[in-house]
């Protein structure tokens, strides 16, 4: 990389610049654009969601990027979703069961939940 203040090229692991002694700033770290995904994801798709989210989290911890905040959002956001999903999907399937017993009892068995 090259020296803000005088531009001549510097150790990439240098904290002041040999040529003039100023200091160099660290490295813009990426935005952590796996938190974004995996935050926005989290809304329509929670399995995808939580794992971009998870695979940015990781990113923020080990310090490549930042963001740490953003993808425990979507982590979080991605977790409640996902239960809610599974939680809707076991109410529909046994609505399927109940809909198939329905039909080999005769539909008086919903009303009369005599199915079982
Ligand atoms: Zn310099």
């Amino acid at each position: 990389m090259f020296c803000r203040n005088c531009g001549k090229e510097i150790n990439e692991n240098a904290s002041i610049c040999l040529n003039c002694g100023a200091s160099v700033k660290p490295v813009a770290k990426d935005s952590n654009s796996m938190a974004i995904v995996g935050f926005i994801m989290s809304f329509f798709v929670s399995i995808a969601g939580l794992i971009c989210s998870i695979v940015g989290y990781r990113n923020a911890v080990n310090g490549n990027a930042d963001g740490k905040g953003l993808a425990l959002a979507g982590i979080i956001l991605s977790a409640i979703r996902l239960a809610f999903d599974l939680f809707i999907a076991i109410i529909y399937i046994s609505m399927f069961i109940a809909l198939i017993s329905s039909s080999v009892h005769g539909p008086q068995a919903l009303l009369t939940l005599d199915f079982m």
